[in-house]
C-alpha cells in the first residue's frame, strides 16, 4: 500500500465505524483534480534541468482548497495526494473554510543555489497559475520551503495576473502581506492541544519528559513552548541524527547553534558563546523508542510503522508532522494503550493562522500578534473539545473522533446540496 492508499483506507475504516454515508466517503477516496508539470529551471551553469511537481485540489466542498508545497527529493504523486486529503480533514476539523490541497516538487533543495531556488519557485507557480488563485486553491510553505519562496511565488504569479493578489499564497514574509504569528503557528497550536490534554489528564509539566523528532520550523516553536511551560525537552533530533540528556536541553541554545551552524548539538550558549553539554547521540530510529513521556514527531511521514511499533514506549504521541503514523498502525497503538493527539488536529494551527493571512489580505488590515494568537487559541481549544467530547461519549480513539467530526462536517455541507433521498422523493414534483 502506497501512502495515499494507506490515508484512503483510514478514511474508509473510521467512516464506516462513525457511520458517515458511503457517497460520502466515496467523495472522499477521489483527488479532485491534480496537475503534474516538469518544471525547466535554468541554473548557475547555464544548462537547464527539469523538475517534476504536482499540485492536488483534492476537496472543496467547503472552499477553496489549501495546503502546502514541498521541495524534497522523496516527493512523489501519492505522497502529494495524502497530505491534500489529510488537509481536507483538518480544515474540516478546525472548522475553517477551506477544501484540502497540496503541492510539492521533487528535488533536493539544499543542492541549488539561492538564484536557482528562485527559478524553480517562480517555475511552479507559471505551471500550477490556471487551477491556483485566492479564491481556487492557496499555497503555503510545507518541507523545505519558507517565507521567502512564498514570496517569490506571491510576485510571480502577480506578475503574470497583472494585479495585487497577496491572498493567492499564506506564510509569506511579513513585509510582504504575511500574517504575524504564522511561523510560530504550527508548534503553537500543537503546543496548545497538548495544554488542553494536559487538563483533561492530569499531565505535570515539570514531570513531562518530551522526545522531539525534526528540529524545524514546527519541531522548534512545540519545544521552545513546551520548554517555556516547564516541560523537560530531553530528546531532539534533525535529518542527520539525535541527541539526549536526560537533564532536558535548553530549547534556545539549540535553536540558536542550529542557526549559526546549521547543525543540531547539544550545546548550552551564553549570549553567543556555547559550549557542549553532557548528553547521548542516537538515531531517529532510536528516539523514536526513548522512554520519554510525550513523542513528539515533527520531521516527516510514515516513521512508525509495523516494523517499529511493538518498540515505542511513549504513552502519548503528539503528530507534528502530517502522517507520521501508518493507518495500519493504528489499531496496534490503540491496544497498546498509547494516546494518539492526531496530525489533523495537532498540527492544524499552521492552516488556521494561513487562514488569518487570507482573511487579512482580503481585508486589507493586519491584526496585532495577541490578535492571532487569541484566535488561534479560541479554534484549537474549541476544536480539541469536540473531537475529546466524541472520543468520550463513542469510546473511540482521538483520531477516528477527529475524522468523525471532520466527516460529518463536509457529509453536512454535501447533504446541503440535496442527498439521493432528497431527489428520489421530489421525483417527477416539478413535471
Ligand atoms: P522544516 O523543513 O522546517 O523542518 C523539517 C525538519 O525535519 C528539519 O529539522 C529536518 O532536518 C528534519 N528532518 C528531515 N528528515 C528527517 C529525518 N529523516 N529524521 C529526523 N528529522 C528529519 O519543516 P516543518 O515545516 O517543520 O515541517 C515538519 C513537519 O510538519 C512536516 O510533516 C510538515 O508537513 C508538518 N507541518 C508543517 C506545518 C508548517 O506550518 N510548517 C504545518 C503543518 C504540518
Amino acid at each position: 500500500m502506497n501512502v495515499f492508499e494507506d490515508a484512503v483506507a483510514r478514511v474508509e475504516r473510521i467512516g464506516e465505524h462513525a457511520g458517515i454515508a458511503p457517497e460520502i466517503v466515496d467523495v472522499l477516496r477521489h483527488p479532485r483534480e491534480t496537475l503534474m508539470a516538469s518544471l525547466p529551471v535554468r541554473m548557475d551553469d547555464g544548462t537547464t534541468r527539469h523538475f517534476p511537481a504536482f499540485r492536488c485540489r483534492y476537496n472543496s466542498v467547503l472552499g477553496p482548497t489549501k495546503g502546502g508545497i514541498r521541495f524534497h527529493p522523496h516527493v512523489t504523486l501519492a505522497e502529494v495526494q495524502a497530505l491534500a486529503l489529510w488537509m481536507t480533514i483538518k480544515c474540516a476539523v478546525v472548522g475553517i473554510p477551506y477544501g484540502g490541497g497540496k503541492g510539492g516538487g521533487i528535488v533536493n533543495p539544499k543542492e541549488l543555489s539561492p538564484m536557482e531556488l528562485e527559478r524553480l519557485s517562480r517555475a511552479y507557480v507559471r505551471a500550477m497559475v490556471d487551477i491556483v488563485g485566492p479564491n481556487r486553491d492557496i499555497p503555503a510553505p510545507d518541507v523545505y520551503t519558507n517565507a521567502r519562496i512564498m514570496g517569490w511565488m506571491a510576485d510571480e504569479y502577480e506578475a503574470i495576473m497583472r494585479r495585487r493578489e497577496p491572498a493567492v499564497i499564506t506564510g509569506k514574509p511579513i513585509s510582504l502581506g504575511g500574517s504575524l504569528g504564522r511561523d510560530e503557528a504550527t508548534g503553537r497550536g500543537a503546543y496548545l492541544s497538548i495544554l488542553e490534554l494536559a487538563k483533561r489528564t492530569g499531565l505535570e509539566p515539570a514531570k513531562t519528559r518530551v522526545a522531539v523528532q525534526g528540529f524545524g520550523n514546527a519541531g522548534y516553536h512545540v519545544a521552545r513552548l513546551l520548554a517555556l511551560e516547564g516541560y523537560k525537552i530531553v530528546a531532539a533530533s534533525d535529518s542527520q541524527g539525535a541527541i539526549y540528556s536526560e537533564q532536558g536541553f535548553d530549547v534556545e541554545s539549540l535553536y540558536q547553534n542550529k542557526q549559526a551552524t546549521r547543525k543540531l548539538k547539544a550545546v548550552y550558549c551564553e549570549g553567543s558563546v556555547c559550549e557542549f553539554v553532557d548528553h547521548n547521540s542516537l538515531s531517529n530510529d532510536e528516539l523514536l523508542e526513548l522512554d520519554v513521556d510525550i513523542l513528539i514527531p515533527a520531521a516527516l511521514e510514515g516513521v512508525i510503522t509495523q516494523e517499529n511499533v511493538s518498540r515505542i514506549r511513549a504513552p502519548i504521541i503528539i503528530e507534528v508532522a502530517n502522517g507520521p503514523i501508518e493507518g495500519s498502525v493504528d489499531p496496534v497503538l490503540e491496544e497498546m494503550g498509547v494516546r494518539v493527539v492526531p496530525d489533523v488536529l495537532a498540527n492544524a494551527g499552521g492552516v488556521t493562522v494561513s487562514y488569518f493571512e487570507w482573511v487579512q489580505n482580503r481585508q486589507g488590515y493586519a491584526w496585532t500578534l495577541e490578535e492571532v494568537r487569541s484566535r488561534l487559541a479560541e479554534i484549537m481549544s474549541r476544536a480539541f473539545d469536540e473531537m475529546w467530547q466524541v472520543s468520550e461519549s463513542e469510546g473511540v480513539s482521538l483520531r477516528s473522533a477527529a475524522y468523525a467530526v471532520a466527516m460529518r462536517r463536509i457529509a453536512e455541507a454535501i447533504a446541503s446540496h440535496g442527498t439521493r433521498e432528497y431527489f428520489q422523493e421530489r421525483r417527477g414534483e416539478d413535471r
